[in-house]
């Protein structure tokens, strides 16, 4: 059905169209009361207990804290294959996985669509990032493109899972192994690839970098980890975490200590390691959450979600969907997209637009060297995407209807807000 709409109105038009239709944005009654959303990490009185837990230890500190071990073998046995180390953030963890495979090549290849934090490790390693254009499907690296940059002088492939998608990318992998190029992947946003995903397989992969910041999962602080079978990468995120104590608390300023004392903390482990006995019914309720809603938006023309939100095995962090302008009677570009989300939020929706450029533009060192216009995935998905962030429990059904309707009274009122209007979003 053709949605294209030529009415040329303005917002008072839109106010006297009928009451149910009446957007928020212009003066209206918005959907959704913010005390119906519980915005993650939805603290709850028992995190006090794990914090009364670690004051009660006696020990702030993490060298060999009996909390930090607990955490790191529940997390290993939840994942059901990989050795875990804590260590300060997701980013740090990214970090000591680069640092330890830098001397395999001078450059590293990753996604143009990226997070900016989990490429500046790249740079922080001496080594120079290689960007590739991603799969409009995954919002995810492109594998043929990927495995076209592979070669011996490639440190890594770094492969970043956004929003709770899976990057499986076989292809990409099987390259990477032939070329001796050892595989990253950063599962920050996307927890649930650190277990097995597919046919009852894990990640081929030799370090999977998890967050466990207060938006992520494990919802815990600042808190990140490193994922692997190999045992000397294990004892390198000692060398390059701990500065002056070994793990066995011992305290030694080593010779080859490399010092950034990118230690966990205690309190966040200790509120991570209780979040894990509810990781799965957390994951659970997300996927249940975001496909339920998808069955109800799945009707409204020109949007689109950014990854299958039937799969059972991606994480659901948050719902990231893009609209498709021109089917919408926008023009191309992010102006329909910017308009869309004023118009959901004033509604009471937790809408966000992420990044509104490609990672390179982010990167002070790198920017001047690669252009927008040569990932064109890349640029539609930050020019047409936002995403749903409050979709964890306890949020439930009925916050998701809430959620549905908005979309719905929104998408009813579009044909008469697009046309020559359009063109000057701003001035709505
Ligand atoms: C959050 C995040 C990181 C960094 O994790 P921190 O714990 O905040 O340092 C890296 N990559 C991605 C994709 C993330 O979402």
């Amino acid at each position: 059905m053709n949605k294209r709409a030529n009415i040329d109105t303005d917002a008072s038009q839109a106010n006297s169209a009928s009451p149910e239709m009446k957007l928020a944005f212009f003066g209206g009654n918005p959907v959704l009361p913010p005390e119906r959303i519980t915005a993650w990490p939805a603290a709850q009185k028992k995190h006090l207990d794990a914090l009364r837990g670690v004051v009660e230890s006696g020990k702030y500190h993490r060298v060999n804290h009996p909390i930090v071990t607990e955490l790191e073998q529940n997390l290993s046995m939840w994942t059901g294959k990989w050795m875990v180390r804590a260590v300060g953030s997701g980013t740090a963890a990214i970090h000591v996985a680069l640092d330890y495979f830098k001397n395999c090549g001078d450059r590293v290849v990753t996604a143009a669509l990226n997070w900016p934090g989990a490429v500046g490790p790249i740079a922080i390693c001496g080594l120079r990032p290689v960007f590739v254009d991603v799969d409009i499907d995954l919002a995810g690296i492109d594998q043929k493109a990927a495995a076209d940059k592979l070669a011996p002088n490639v440190a890594a492939l770094l492969i970043t899972h956004l929003f709770g998608n899976n990057i499986l990318v076989p292809d990409a992998r099987s390259s990477a192994r032939g070329q001796g190029v050892a595989l990253i992947d950063d599962v920050c946003q996307t927890i649930a690839a650190a277990k097995a995903i597919f046919n009852g397989a894990h990640l081929e992969s030799d370090a999977l970098a998890l967050s466990g910041n207060g938006a992520k999962h494990l919802g815990a602080g600042e808190l990140g980890f490193i994922l692997t079978e190999n045992r000397n990468l294990i004892e390198h995120v000692d060398r390059v975490s701990l500065a002056s104590s070994a793990r066995d608390g011992e305290r030694i300023f080593s010779p080859c200590a490399q010092g950034y004392n990118y230690r966990p903390n205690v309190f966040s482990s200790s509120i991570a390691n209780m979040r894990i006995t509810n990781l799965d019914a957390q994951l659970e309720k997300r996927r249940s959450n975001g496909q339920l809603l998808w069955s109800m938006l799945r009707e409204l023309p020109g949007l689109l979600p950014l990854f299958n939100p039937s799969d059972q095995h991606q994480s659901m962090l948050n719902f990231p969907l893009r609209i498709e302008p021109n089917s919408l009677g926008f023009d191309s570009g992010p102006a329909g997209r910017d308009f869309v989300v004023k118009l959901l939020k004033a509604e009471g929706v937790p809408v966000w637009v992420w990044l509104r450029k490609p990672v390179f533009e982010y990167l002070p060192n790198v920017q001047d060297s690669w252009r927008a216009a040569d990932f064109p995935n890349t640029m539609k998905l930050l020019d047409t995407m936002f995403y749903i962030s409050e979709i964890a429990p306890p949020n439930d059904a009925d916050v998701m209807e809430l959620y549905a309707a908005a979309f719905h009274k929104v998408w009813k009122a579009l044909p008469r807000l697009v046309g020559k209007g359009m063109r000057q979003p701003s001035s709505f």
